[in-house]
């Protein structure tokens, strides 16, 4: 099969992957996609919390500062991709969210987006090719890759292949969530953003409002069979109706099964691949890969060398 050729190329179209193709072109970098379209990637069953007090993370933690400073491009990042894309990803900024005694509180710090339409709008106008990354190796010439569609070499490569990440040796454990979307009840007696939280299955029910219907998330296993579970099914629609009662008589939409990229201390990994010169890694984002994926992106357009400029017409 004919070799084909990409400056930077980046393995997987995922939440990280999209968003950091997207600002390495906006950057002027020449970015190429490489996506294998598995079942199971977290992307297309996150809720889009950006939540880093929900989830634990405190600003005086390492990854809580990561959280925070992430959180604070949201604004921007958004806005880029919907006027680059004329696409919305429907970033809100705060959620209200049930408290224990039943009451509503609007937390300070909180947002959400839609994540498909996140990705969708990243890799619009990108080069975005199917195929399935087999390896990678750094050779004096750029990095090669085999591909189940054929040999790729790109001056960079940057992996974001999520819950896969182990194909490239990379310390990365995929933990299944499971989530329900079901269609809204009447939303004029709803609060607009709602998110209450209940705890069992591993984990805290909540609901979120979205564009696409009402969010009931999120289950955490340690199974990878991107397989609804239908122990899981009935927890969550338990949960749901504990939560908001008028989701009792809603049907379902989807069960939405994503399989999160967990490392040993819960910390993403991005930066220089350990031994392997030309190779950025940006996975192992757990939980909170719609939270970090502006953070990781800038963080990955500074350890790129500047794009070289485009030499005028008729320079020497
Ligand atoms: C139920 C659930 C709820 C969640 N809710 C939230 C939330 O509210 N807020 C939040 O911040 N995070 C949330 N997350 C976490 C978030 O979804 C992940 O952290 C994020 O999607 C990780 O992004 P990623 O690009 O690394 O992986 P993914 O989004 O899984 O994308 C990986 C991509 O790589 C591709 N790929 C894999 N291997 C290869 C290969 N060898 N070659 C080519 N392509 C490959 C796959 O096809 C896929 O498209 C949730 C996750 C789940 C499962």
């Amino acid at each position: 099969m004919t070799l084909r050729h990409a400056d930077v190329l980046v393995v997987g179209g995922g939440l990280i992957g999209a968003t950091t193709a997207f600002a390495l072109r906006q950057a002027g970098h020449a970015v190429t996609v490489l996506d294998a379209d598995l079942p199971g990637a977290a992307w297309r069953a996150a809720a889009g919390l950006l939540s880093p007090a929900a989830e634990g993370l405190m600003p005086d933690t390492p990854l809580g500062a990561l959280a925070a400073e992430s959180l604070r491009l949201w604004p921007a990042f958004a806005q880029q991709l919907e006027i680059a894309s004329g696409m919305r990803v429907h970033y809100r900024e705060g959620v209200l969210t049930r408290q224990p005694d039943g009451t509503w509180a609007r937390i300070p710090g909180e947002a959400q987006v839609h994540p498909p339409s996140v990705v969708c709008a990243a890799l619009h106008g990108l080069p975005v090719h199917p195929g399935r990354v087999l390896s990678v190796h750094s050779q004096p010439e750029g990095v090669q890759l085999t591909t189940d569609q054929g040999p790729w070499q790109a001056r960079t490569v940057i992996l974001a292949a999520g819950a896969w990440s182990a194909t490239f040796g990379l310390p990365v454990t995929p933990v299944q969530g499971q989530a329900l979307l079901f269609t809204p009840p009447d939303s004029a007696a709803a609060p607009a953003r709602a998110a209450g939280r209940r705890r069992g299955q591993g984990a805290r029910a909540y609901t979120l409002s979205r564009q696409d219907g009402v969010y009931v998330g999120a289950t955490v296993r340690r199974n990878n069979d991107g397989l609804p579970d239908p122990r899981a099914c009935r927890w969550l629609q338990a949960a749901a109706v504990r939560l908001d009662p008028r989701l009792r008589d809603q049907p379902v939409q989807v069960t939405l099964v994503g399989l999160r990229p967990i490392t040993p201390d819960g910390h993403p990994i991005v930066g220089p691949h350990s031994s392997q010169p030309g190779v950025l890694v940006a996975t192992g984002h757990g939980r909170h890969g719609a939270l970090l994926a502006p953070w990781t992106a800038r963080r990955l357009l500074d350890l790129l060398p500047a794009p070289a400029l485009p030499v005028p017409a008729g320079a020497t």
